[in-house]
This record gives C-alpha cells, sequence and structure tokens, in this order.
C-alpha cells in the first residue's frame, strides 16, 4: 500500500472504510522503517513483531465490530525516552542501552488502550539534550530533505520518521524547544502542550518545571487528533491537569481567524536571523492578515535574559534527575574498590560529553554559596518573562515568531560548540519557562529547506493557536509540498 505522506485522519478513516487492514497498515511502516534506518536512522528499534501481533488483534476487534477507538490499529512512533513495557528504553544514552522498560509510560499506555499501536522507538540526542541528535549514543538521524544535514533535535527521530513517511504520527518530548526545532527544521508540525496538559509518567525526566510531551504530524488536524488522546490527569503526575471544557478542543478545529489578534514581539525579529528564515515567517503572518487576522506588534522585553535563564534552571533540574543513573539502580554498571569509585566509573563511562557538561553546570550552579546568584536568580528572571506573556496577552490572543534562526544545518558544523547549539533554541525556550502551549508549522523554503513558523498561546489555550495553524493551512492548499524528496 502507499504510505508516502499519509495523515493520521487519512489512516484512521481508511481502516474505519475497510480500505486496509491494521495489519496492512504496520507491515507497510515497518518496512519504510527498517529500510530508511540505514538511511536517515529515524528508528533505534522497529517494534515489528510486537507490532504485528497488535495489528492482528486490532483487526479481529473491527471484525466483529469491537473497536475502541479510532486509534485502533493506528501506529504510532514513540521517543526513546518514553518507556513501553517490555522494550529497550536507552534514552540516547549508553548507560541505559541495555535497559528495559518495566511499564508503560502514561501516554502510551492510553494510546494502547485504545488499539494504537507502538511502531518503535525513535533516536534522541542522549537524554533529550541537544539540538542535532548528534549526541545519540546511536549516532545521529539524517534531516530527509538533505542527508548531509542534521534533522533538530532532540527529538530528531520522531520528527524523520513523519517527515520521510515511516510513521503516520509520533511522540516526542519538549523541554526547550525538543519537539517544535526538530519540526520546524524537517517541515512537519509540531505540538509542545501546555505545562499539565499531559502526563509524564514514564518520561525520563530530563527538566521537570520545563518537560512536555507532545505530537509530531503531518498536519494541524493531526496534532489535534493526538493531543486529545494523549491529554488529561493521571495519578501518577501530579502536576496533570483534568481538561476544563474550555481547554477542550473541538473535534474540527476553526477555520476562521477573522478578528483574531496576533503579536508579532519585536524582540524576536532581530539580527541573529537567516534573511530566508525572516522573509519566509513574515509572509506567513501577511497571509494570515489577508485572512482576517490582525496583527500588532508586541513587546516581550525580558525575552532577551530567556536563554541564559533555561541554560541555568534546565542544568539545574538535570543534575538533581540523572543522580538516579548511579550504576546500582539503573543500567550500565562499571564496578570500582569502593562504592564511590562505582559511582564514578559507571557516571563517568555512561553519559556522553554534553550530559556530563549539563550535570557539572547543574551541581554548580546549585552549589552553596552559589544558589542565590544563579538559580535564584534565574528564578526570579522567570517570573518576569512569564509576567511577559501574561501582560502581552491582554493585548493579543496568540503570538507568531520563526520556530528557530536558521534552516537544518551540515552534521558536524557545530557539534564542538555547544553555545552556538544553545543559541539555536532562542525562540523556543520562553515557552517552556513560561508554561505556554506553542505550535510550530511550516512556513515556507529557505535553500530548498524547510522553516517553520511558531505560534504561541495563553495557558490551555491550545484550541486558538491550533484553530489559526489550521486555517492556515487550509488556506495553503495543505502542507503536501513539505514532503521531503524521495531519497534511496
Ligand atoms: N535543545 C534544547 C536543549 O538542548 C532543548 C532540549 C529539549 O527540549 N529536550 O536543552
Amino acid at each position: 500500500m502507499q504510505i508516502r505522506g499519509n495523515t493520521l485522519r487519512k489512516i484512521i478513516n481508511g481502516l474505519e472504510a475497510g480500505d486496509w487492514s491494521a495489519k496492512e497498515l504496520v507491515t507497510a511502516y515497518a518496512n519504510q522503517a527498517k529500510e530508511k534506518q540505514v538511511v536517515t536512522h529515524a528508528f533505534i528499534d522497529v517494534h515489528e513483531e510486537a507490532a504485528l501481533v497488535a495489528a492482528n488483534e486490532s483487526d479481529q476487534r473491527r471484525a466483529r465490530g469491537e473497536s475502541r477507538s479510532r486509534f485502533d490499529g493506528v501506529p504510532i512512533a514513540i521517543k526513546d525516552n518514553l518507556m513501553v513495557a517490555g522494550h529497550r528504553a536507552t534514552a540516547g544514552s549508553a548507560i541505559l542501552k541495555d535497559y528495559i522498560a518495566p511499564y508503560d509510560a502514561t501516554v502510551v499506555k492510553r494510546l494502547k488502550q485504545d488499539g494504537g499501536i507502538v511502531l518503535g522507538k525513535t533516536n534522541m540526542d542522549e537524554f533529550a539534550m541537544g539540538s542535532s541528535t548528534e549526541t545519540s549514543y546511536h549516532g545521529p538521524s539524517k534531516n530527509p530533505w538533505d542527508i548531509e544535514r542534521i534533522p533538530g533535535g532532540s527529538s530528531g527521530g520522531s520528527v524523520v520518521a513523519v517527515a520521510e513517511g515511516s510513521a503516520p504520527a509520533a511522540l516526542g518530548s519538549d523541554t526547550g524547544g525538543s519537539v517544535r526545532q526538530p519540526a520546524a527544521l524537517c517541515g512537519v508540525v509540531g505540538l509542545k502542550p501546555t505545562y499539565g496538559r499531559v502526563s509524564r509518567y514514564g518520561l525520563m525526566a530530563m527538566a521537570s518545571s520545563l518537560d512536555q510531551i507532545g505530537p509530531v504530524t503531518r498536519t494541524v488536524d493531526d496534532a489535534a487528533l493526538l493531543l486529545r488522546e494523549i491529554e488529561g490527569r493521571d495519578l501518577n503526575d501530579s502536576t496533570s491537569l483534568e481538561i476544563k471544557n474550555e481547554w477542550r478542543l473541538p473535534d474540527s478545529l476553526s477555520t476562521s481567524i477573522k478578528g483574531l489578534r496576533i503579536g508579532l514581539p519585536k524582540e524576536y525579529f532581530v539580527s541573529g536571523m537567516e534573511p530566508g528564515v525572516e522573509t519566509a515567517v513574515r509572509a506567513t503572518a501577511d497571509r494570515l492578515t489577508e485572512l482576517g487576522a490582525e496583527l500588532k506588534e508586541i513587546e516581550l522585553p525580558h525575552s532577551k535574559h530567556a536563554l541564559a535563564v533555561y541554560y541555568v534552571l534546565m542544568p539545574c533540574e538535570v543534575s538533581a534527575n540523572l543522580a538516579r543513573y548511579d550504576g546500582i539502580r539503573f543500567g550500565l554498571r562499571e564496578s570500582g574498590d569502593s562504592l564511590e569509585d562505582t559511582y564514578c566509573r559507571s557516571r563517568g563511562s555512561g553519559f556522553g560529553r554534553e550530559v556530563r557538561r549539563r550535570i557539572m553546570i547543574g551541581t554548580y550552579a546549585l552549589s552553596s554559596g552559589y544558589y542565590d546568584a544563579y538559580y535564584l536568580q534565574a528564578m526570579k528572571v522567570r517570573r518576569l518573562i512569564a509576567n511577559d506573556f501574561a501582560r502581552a496577552f491582554s493585548d493579543v490572543d496568540c503570538i507568531l515568531t520563526p520556530t528557530t534562526p536558521t534552516v537544518a544545518w551540515k552534521l558536524g558544523e557545530m557539534s564542538d560548540d555547544p553555545l552556538s547549539m544553545y543559541l539555536q533554541d532562542i525562540y523556543t525556550v520562553s515557552v517552556n519557562v513560561a508554561g505556554l502551549p506553542a505550535i510550530t508549522f511550516p512556513s515556507g523554503l529557505s535553500e530548498g529547506l524547510p522553516v517553520g513558523a511558531q505560534l504561541i498561546g495563553r495557558q490551555f489555550d491550545e484550541k486558538t493557536i491550533l484553530g489559526a495553524a489550521h486555517t492556515y493551512e487550509i488556506a495553503e492548499g495543505g502542507f503536501d509540498r513539505f514532503l521531503p524528496p524521495e531519497i534511496n
């Protein structure tokens, strides 16, 4: 069967109409995933056998008229920092290279309960730290638009799988941009939900006050479908919330933005951005005006500190969260002469350079004498950044920005230059710092490579940003032109 460019919606409709079976779907996607694995390396593991068993069960249920939900029989790719019971969960790290997940993450459990099928685990930067997938222990993924370029990160594998058509949709995690940045660089849709909308139980924690799980899809409509499937209160994650009625997404997204007030932050359209990126995003802004939106320049004066705040708070939380990988409780153990020696050897050889760098920075920033100067100070500026957004949202309904300052760069170009790599997160981190929802969608091409535009919304107002992005998508005749060229 033909699977390239298929949307989640199309797959679901086809299953319901009997155009294809779950078994046919899983077979086609698993073959594609395996075939591309050696070219673009989206997947770490393809769970072909388990997925085929699940597909047969799904087909039998459907034949009996007992389908569990519209997701029954739908294959989804899962980032490797999410638990899928009985399968390897490495988070892209040597320290967990043989670790088998003992339970399902809540998002995975919900999908499975509804008949959804895990197609496999996707490649990622080690413990989600990076913007290129180059820090993965398994080696980098490649951008399907040009395999000499990075796909972005850290959810690079999930994004490549969807962009090249090895999976109709995927889940990633976003702590500072890890769903949105790769989605932008590969020409797909990526959604970072409001902090608290989706349970993180079973997601390997990176920075707990920033982490969210989000959908990677070909269309905005698909992102809404998948979000509805995974969202909501979970007793295993005390930060997750019951979805109130006014937060709920309608089954069909809005297709009108008449009178919608969209803010353009003047701090986001300054030097450092590639001209091609600016041109594309400004053209998207113009298109939104033609469609009836009202554009307003706004100010987010503290956004210039967002990267600094993120790169203090995130490593602090990383240093605490990664303390558990001690060679005793999880994963790799390298025995030494004493307990401390065992810790040192296991962590020293199990963690890669970027992870070690962040643990050291975080431990330093939290240490006595420095805590007030770094962590506490960053927490105060975090509040100011959140206040900027709150103020802006009294004037506008959502905010449009570029998702990334550049298009995809060449593999290796920045891997020895952490600071340049961190600068790539300039437009995405504020959203996590303030706990807001944001979506990236294809905005245009620059030098033949995809550019993403980002819409940021009020807390729990995913409805508005999804509706606006969907309106744009419909007006543009869909995002089919963002299907990467076929590579063999
Ligand atoms: N690129 C960012 C970082 O390296 C974001 C990572 C993420 O969202 N997981 O921290």
